[in-house]
């Protein structure tokens, strides 16, 4: 696996194998590398000759109050871990060459980012946008692969690429949970054991209402209060938000049948904002 933090060096190299007509898989990261990370590695490779992972705790995108200083770093453990799923470039480049001083430039995207957790985050997107659009100038990959752990996330950066016309194929990968069904987290490192069996709420609430709308019948608001009901019956868990809204324009639906429906969360418990969500799918019966 080969180190590159330079952005000049990134580009030059991508310049290389796009010229030796390799197909360039990219990976963006923040670090504390989980098995929900290296399923993102494995996925690029099989779509891709070479594969680039990035780790840059990105600045702009934490809110004044958030885990900015305190997000979990640990670089040689990231290296050993990426290199262990068949990273062929690990990308590590500086803030302040990702940030050049007087930066004045952001890519926003209007419309999605307004929603869900850009109503608890209200720059966290821009921050998202930005930091992406960057990455794809200095990775030029041909294709780039995200996780529907963070499903609003892939849904803005698909229309990122659409309106700004990225030549790039995106990949979202499943969400990977832990045995007992936590979907894995960087944040989860922040958990006490405790915390850990109360967050348990989340991911079991999804696979209530998975069940409920499989069996039909059931329209949104009703799903959402037995999935609100799952989750604070226990008082530990506080509840941001539960909604359930058209995957692709995050869009508010009443109705569960039709296009894919998202249903996504976002909870607090001891102080740690998790999110967790499902793709519906609900049994249609063929006339
Ligand atoms: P992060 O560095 O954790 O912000 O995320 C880097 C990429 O990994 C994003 O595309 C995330 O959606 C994805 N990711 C994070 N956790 C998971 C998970 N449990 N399963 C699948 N993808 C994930």
């Amino acid at each position: 696996m080969r180190f590159i933090s330079g952005i000049r060096e990134m580009q030059q190299e991508s310049d290389s194998l796009r010229a030796a007509g390799k197909r360039i898989g990219f990976v963006p990261t923040m670090g504390a590398l989980h098995e929900g990370h290296l399923d993102l590695l494995r996925l690029s490779r099989q779509h891709c000759d070479v594969t680039v992972m990035s780790v840059f705790v990105n600045p702009t995108q934490f809110g004044p109050n958030e885990d900015f200083s305190r997000y979990p770093r640990d670089i040689a453990r990231d290296a050993a871990l990426a290199e262990s799923a068949g990273c062929d470039i690990l990308f590590t480049p500086d803030a302040d060459e990702v940030y050049p001083p007087a930066y004045s430039t952001w890519v926003l995207e209007e419309n999605l980012g307004n929603t869900l957790e850009g109503r608890a985050r209200p720059t966290h997107f821009r921050g998202v946008t930005t930091v992406v659009a960057k990455l794809f100038h200095m990775v030029k990959p041909h294709c780039a692969v995200f996780g529907q752990k963070d499903a609003q996330q892939a849904a803005i950066i698909r229309r990122m690429v659409r309106d700004l016309h990225f030549d790039i194929e995106l990949i979202i990968a499943p969400i990977r949970r832990e045995p007992d069904g936590l979907a894995m987290s960087s944040r989860n490192m922040y958990l006490s054991d405790t915390g850990r069996q109360e967050a348990l709420a989340l991911s079991r609430s999804l696979r209530l209402a998975e069940r409920f709308a499989a069996d039909g019948g059931l329209d949104a608001g009703t799903l959402r209060a037995i999935v609100e009901n799952e989750i604070t019956r226990s008082g530990a868990v506080t509840l941001d938000y539960v909604a359930i809204v058209d995957a692709e324009t995050l869009e508010e639906r009443d109705d569960i049948s039709g296009p894919p429906v998202l249903l996504a969360l976002a909870a607090r418990v001891e102080n740690t904002r998790l999110i967790d969500n499902t793709i519906l799918k609900v049994e249609t019966i063929e006339s």
